[in-house]
């Protein structure tokens, strides 16, 4: 019996309470003048928190630049887009190579490093069984997909089977049906895309933040350090677990408790594990990685969920990776802070 299909999609919101939270702590400081510029893109929202704005910089412009390098990651790198460069070569049934962006090039190399780095748990061409599973962008099934299902997707999915170089930058598929979906590093890229256009334009201080992943510079205008909240990771709820200090960092958090639907009891995650083809089933409710390079982090935080608590402390430990796990006991939570973790929050605080 078809029962209990739940989905939240909250992620929208996290930014208006990230920036929330924000103005929150800011006001408790002394009062400080703060531009606040967003907007939307890849199906959620962006902010951009900024203090000691350059004289020859114009907001108003400011905002339209950013707005533009965003709507153009999307038109090469979304896949709701069915004209976006990734759009054409998941149609593209040939394994010739097909010539890409800088962009999308790189996105795909850091992508295979960190598939490689993390045994699989990370594919950019697990968008067959994101479908699947009632994920993607066409509608959701009525019914969950039965083994045989599974296996079918499955054969089509393989970071193994993608191939990609530099100038002139292209890539090629050896599976004729695999195909790139980049919603697991796409936002923390953006991310790093606008963080850089503000580096040019010499902009020391700012928070940039895409769909909840966050690049933070520099320190806030009364010269304390940016304050990040880590959110329980409840769903429907919306309650501060953790704050951190912090500055000159990328972050990005994974979780299992916004996108998800339950059927007869049984929670399914929109993070899939590629290797058996299933939603992850394990107590690790939410990652946060940090690292300078934000679609980097974006990429370990997913891949870590995929791993789990135990095999991700051992990546963790192993890689030198500052990352943060919540980790379901009882009703509540446990915490789990890597070394390189606790050395970073060491070092901003000093
Ligand atoms: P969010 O979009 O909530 O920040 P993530 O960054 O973890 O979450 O990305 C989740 C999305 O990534 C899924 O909706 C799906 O499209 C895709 N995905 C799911 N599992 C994997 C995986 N193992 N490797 C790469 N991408 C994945
Ligand atoms: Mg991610």
């Amino acid at each position: 019996m078809r029962r209990g299909w739940l989905i939240y999609s909250m992620r929208r919101y996290f930014s208006f309470f990230l920036c929330g939270l924000l103005l929150l702590l800011s006001a408790c400081q002394r009062q400080v003048e703060t531009l606040h510029l967003n907007g939307a893109t890849m199906g959620t929202t962006w902010s951009v928190a900024l203090h000691s704005l350059p004289d020859s910089v114009d907001p108003v412009e400011l905002k339209l630049q950013l707005q533009a390098q965003l709507d153009q990651i999307n038109r090469l790198m979304s896949t709701y887009d069915p004209d976006s460069e990734i759009s054409r070569f998941n149609a593209h049934n040939s394994s010739d190579w097909f010539p890409l962006s800088a962009e999308t090039a790189d996105v795909i190399e850091l992508s295979l490093l960190i598939s490689r780095l993390t045994g699989g748990a990370f594919d950019i061409s697990v968008g067959p069984l994101v479908e699947l599973w009632g994920f993607g962008a066409s509608e959701r099934r009525q019914q969950l997909p039965t083994d045989e299902q599974v296996a079918e997707q499955l054969a089509k999915v393989g970071y193994q089977s993608l191939k990609i170089r530099q100038s002139p930058a292209a890539v090629r598929k050896q599976k004729p049906l695999l195909r790139i979906d980049l919603s697991a590093v796409g936002k923390g890229y953006a991310v790093d895309l606008l963080a850089e256009m503000l580096n040019r334009r010499k902009i020391g201080n700012y928070l940039v933040e895409v769909g909840g992943e966050l690049r933070i510079a520099g320190k806030r205008n009364d010269a304390t350090l940016w304050k990040i909240a880590i959110e329980k990771p409840l769903e429907g709820v919306r309650e501060v677990k953790t704050i951190f200090p912090l500055t000159d960092i990328g972050l990005a958090t994974s979780g299992n408790y916004r996108n998800f639907y339950v059927e007869n009891g049984q929670r399914y995650s929109h993070t899939i594990d590629p290797i058996s083809g299933q939603p992850i089933r394990h107590k690790l409710a939410s990652v946060t990685v940090l690292d300078p390079d934000c679609a980097r982090a974006d990429a370990l935080a997913t891949a870590l969920m995929v791993l789990g608590e135990e095999k991700g402390r051992i990546l963790v430990e192993q890689n030198r990776i500052a990352a943060y796990f919540l980790i379901h006991q009882d009703e509540s939570f446990i915490e789990y802070s890597s070394p390189a973790f606790e050395s970073f929050l060491r070092q901003v605080q000093l």
